[in-house]
């Protein structure tokens, strides 16, 4: 396929810019703005809203000097790499999501558990919605419909129910059997504070408020970034019939994932950075574990 390469704005947006005026049909009688939302949003999951509202007022607990010190933000870092890069990044999305490479039954278990501890739901839920969106990507079936806007794209979408929740159980067959998994679809909340609890023990309350709250958070946001921001505003290389862009910054906060067009194009694939300024670090450790014998059926097809 020929590549392309062309910045994505508002005007030139492949879908929003197919609405075109055309004359008044003076016996429509247009539905209000009211109608309209009411058929399209699912009904809202209350404890959902609730608990997202709690996790962003918890970080302003770090507001408190008494409640920092640079241990801490270490640590947050560390386990921001862990839980982003290869947790949800390399874990839910590029293998249990894709398929794109094959690692040994303990080091599978070990970047699941990464994932889960990201606190991004569950592992069945969060590969059967991604499924969903490759599926019907900005059509009416996408849980994070792009054409509903960016909030909803970004954080809305989880706040209510899903379009089918019957077909992203009917998706994720294939690791719904899995024990461990099941364990961490049952157990993701309380795993989460288990790691507080562990933190607490060793570093006090400042282990606790930048390694949960605060890196919870900014790992939250870098991830609904590919769902949002990658579909709106970046560069596409390729012609695909979604609204998908690479984006470098987000790229650098997901550890790869900003390279969404180029995702979009070729999904199976276990990279995402094809140009050589497109930095893909989680390729660079799937890259690293194949060398070392530990990563098999890796699957880099490109177009
Ligand atoms: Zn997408
Ligand atoms: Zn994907």
């Amino acid at each position: 396929m020929k590549e392309t390469m062309t910045l994505l704005t508002q005007s030139d947006h492949p879908i929003r810019a197919t609405a075109q005026p055309s004359e008044p049909d003076a016996n429509y009688e247009a539905p209000s703005a009211l109608e309209n939302n009411l058929e399209e949003i699912q009904p809202t999951r209350w404890p959902v809203v609730i608990s997202t509202v709690l996790l962003h007022l918890a970080p302003l607990l770090a507001l408190n000097p008494a409640w920092f010190n640079w241990n801490a933000i270490g640590v947050a870092v560390f386990l921001y790499w862990i839980t982003i890069g290869l947790g949800i990044s390399m874990g839910f999305h590029r293998m249990a999501a894709h398929r794109s490479f094959t690692v040994p039954k303990p080091i599978e278990y070990f970047l699941v558990m990464c994932g889960t501890l990201a606190g991004q739901g569950s592992v069945l839920g969060w590969v059967g919605y991604h499924r969903m969106h490759h599926l019907y990507t900005d059509e009416s079936k996408d849980p994070h419909d792009s054409n509903r806007g960016f909030w909803w794209s970004h954080l809305s979408w989880f706040m209510h129910d899903v379009p089918d929740e019957a077909e992203r159980l009917r998706l994720t067959k294939d690791v719904a059997g899995d024990r461990f998994y099941q364990f961490c679809h049952k157990y993701h909340t309380l795993l989460q504070v288990a790691l507080g609890v562990v933190l607490y023990a060793w570093g006090g309350m400042p282990f606790v408020v930048w390694g949960v709250f605060v890196r919870l958070i900014v790992g939250f946001h870098s991830t609904f970034c590919v769902n949002s921001v990658c579909h709106m505003f970046g560069y596409r290389s390729h012609n695909t019939k979604d609204t998908s862009t690479n984006n470098w910054w987000v790229a650098l906060l997901t550890f790869g994932e900003g390279w969404h067009n180029n995702h979009h194009a070729v999904q199976s694939s276990a990279r995402f950075g094809w140009n050589w300024w497109e930095l893909d670090m989680v390729w660079m450790t799937i890259s690293l574990l194949e060398k070392l014998g530990l990563a098999t059926k890796v699957k880099t097809k490109r177009i």
